[in-house]
């Protein structure tokens, strides 16, 4: 093939462009196909513009089940944990910080800051940039692949990278595909028990049940829509949540039931002769007080109608609405360690198009960030027929 390039990645987003920046700092020639007019648009949406790129709390002692598939990305994540992302992008010109929760933003706070840093890197480097320029096809030829592009053109490539993200836009024949769906998003949910709450935020802790079985179980921030839940401890769950599942909100979670029940009782008392909109001001949000004013008079009625407060799950995000969508090439048809389809050596993929998701708090663009450097090195070794020395 005396026109094949030496790598190529599909898609600019963050797991393509850390996959480019690390194959060409390895010496490699790498091409770039962006479907879109310019590269790195996914990333300025993350985080409210404000970019959260990761979470300090990746490291050695992540919990089990933080992200699907978990087993298959501590491999990519035991070496490019937070820390080792941080130092990668500080080393490239980007100053990060975390915030008291460990989510971690750039200096900034200004995901321009971000894609900024990459697109310098990417220029010096003199990587290739094709935009609006779509491969639809990818099939193993001889030495390499043969990219089809949605004009018609066709581009050979030594090793290529799939880093398109969620959708399935690319086919590749035999690679198998777990099909998307997606999540952290708002929820669908009956709306009887939460009418007249649009709008209003509460700090709760949300746990989500299937035949009894608890699921899930997370303090956060909630926030009520006209149509269901909304709010990161409800898009967090939206990853266990499936139509039918109950959710029992608890607005104390700090207390037990006989122990808020004490509470409620004692307040009734000291706050005397206050009618019941008045006994609930000061403690809830005024339309949440409404909506509980029949179980006023029962300290351990309302005690529990505090902590159970029940809604059945309706409807999955949108994925208008959603930040991720889950699913892609399952993790089974890839070697763990760098990326690499077993049965198409050369073929690489990283980011949201393998079937590995986390929760909300920079885990997602972590996951990006880390398995396109991984990506990225193995195909530089690939394309030069060898490994990297460390
Ligand atoms: C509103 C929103 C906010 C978010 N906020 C955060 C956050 O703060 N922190 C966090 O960790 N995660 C966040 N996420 C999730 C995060 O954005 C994704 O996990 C991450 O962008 C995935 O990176 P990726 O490179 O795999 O895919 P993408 O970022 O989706 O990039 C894929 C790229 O490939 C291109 N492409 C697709 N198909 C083709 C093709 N056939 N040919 C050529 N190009 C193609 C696309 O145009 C795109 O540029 C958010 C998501 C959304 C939607």
């Amino acid at each position: 093939m005396s026109d094949t390039l030496e790598a190529c990645v599909i898609g600019a987003g963050a797991a393509g462009l850390a996959a480019a920046i690390t194959a060409a700092e390895q010496g490699v020639r790498v091409v770039v196909l962006e479907r879109q007019a310019r590269i790195g648009q996914s990333i300025l949406k993350t985080g409210n513009g404000r970019c959260n790129l990761t979470n300090d709390a990746i490291g050695a002692a992540l919990p089990l089940g933080t992200y699907r598939n978990q087993d298959f990305a501590s491999n990519v994540l035991g070496r490019w944990d937070a820390a080792a992302v941080r130092a990668w992008f500080d080393e490239r010109g980007l100053m990060t910080e975390a915030d008291e929760r460990g989510w971690v933003y750039p200096r900034t706070r200004m995901a321009n800051s971000v894609l900024d840093v990459l697109r310098h890197r990417i220029a010096e480097l003199d990587v290739e940039l094709r935009c609006e320029c779509q491969p639809e096809h990818v099939e193993s030829a001889g030495e390499g692949f043969v990219l089809h592009l949605a004009s018609g053109e066709s581009l050979c490539s030594r090793a290529v990278i799939l880093a398109h993200g969620g959708s399935r836009s690319v086919d590749i024949g035999g690679l198998s595909y777990q099909e998307t769906a997606p999540i952290l998003g708002p929820l669908g949910t009956d709306t009887a028990a939460i009418r007249g709450l649009d709008g209003v935020r509460v700090s709760a802790q949300l746990s989500l049940s299937r035949n009894e079985r608890e699921l899930f179980c997370e303090y956060g921030e909630l926030l009520f829509r006209n149509y269901g839940l909304s709010g990161i401890v409800a898009f967090n769950l939206s990853r266990y949540a499936r139509r039918g599942d109950h959710i029992s909100i608890d607005l104390f979670p700090e207390d037990t039931e006989d122990g808020l029940a004490a509470f409620l009782g004692a307040r009734r008392e000291s706050l005397g002769g206050y009618d019941t909109q008045s006994f609930y001001d000061g403690m809830l949000h005024p339309r949440i007080g409404r909506l509980f004013r029949d179980s006023y008079a029962n300290s351990h009625r309302l005690a529990h109608a505090l902590k159970h407060w029940q809604v059945r799950m309706n409807a999955a995000p949108k994925p208008e609405q959603a930040q991720v969508l889950r699913g892609g090439y399952q993790v089974a048809a890839f070697r763990a360690d760098r990326l690499e389809a077993y049965d198409y050596p050369g073929l690489f993929a990283a980011g949201e198009c393998l079937d590995v998701d986390g929760p909300c708090g920079g885990y997602n663009l972590h996951w990006a960030w880390a398995s396109g450097i991984t990506a990225g090195y193995a195909a530089a070794a690939f394309s030069s027929s060898r490994f990297p020395s460390d």
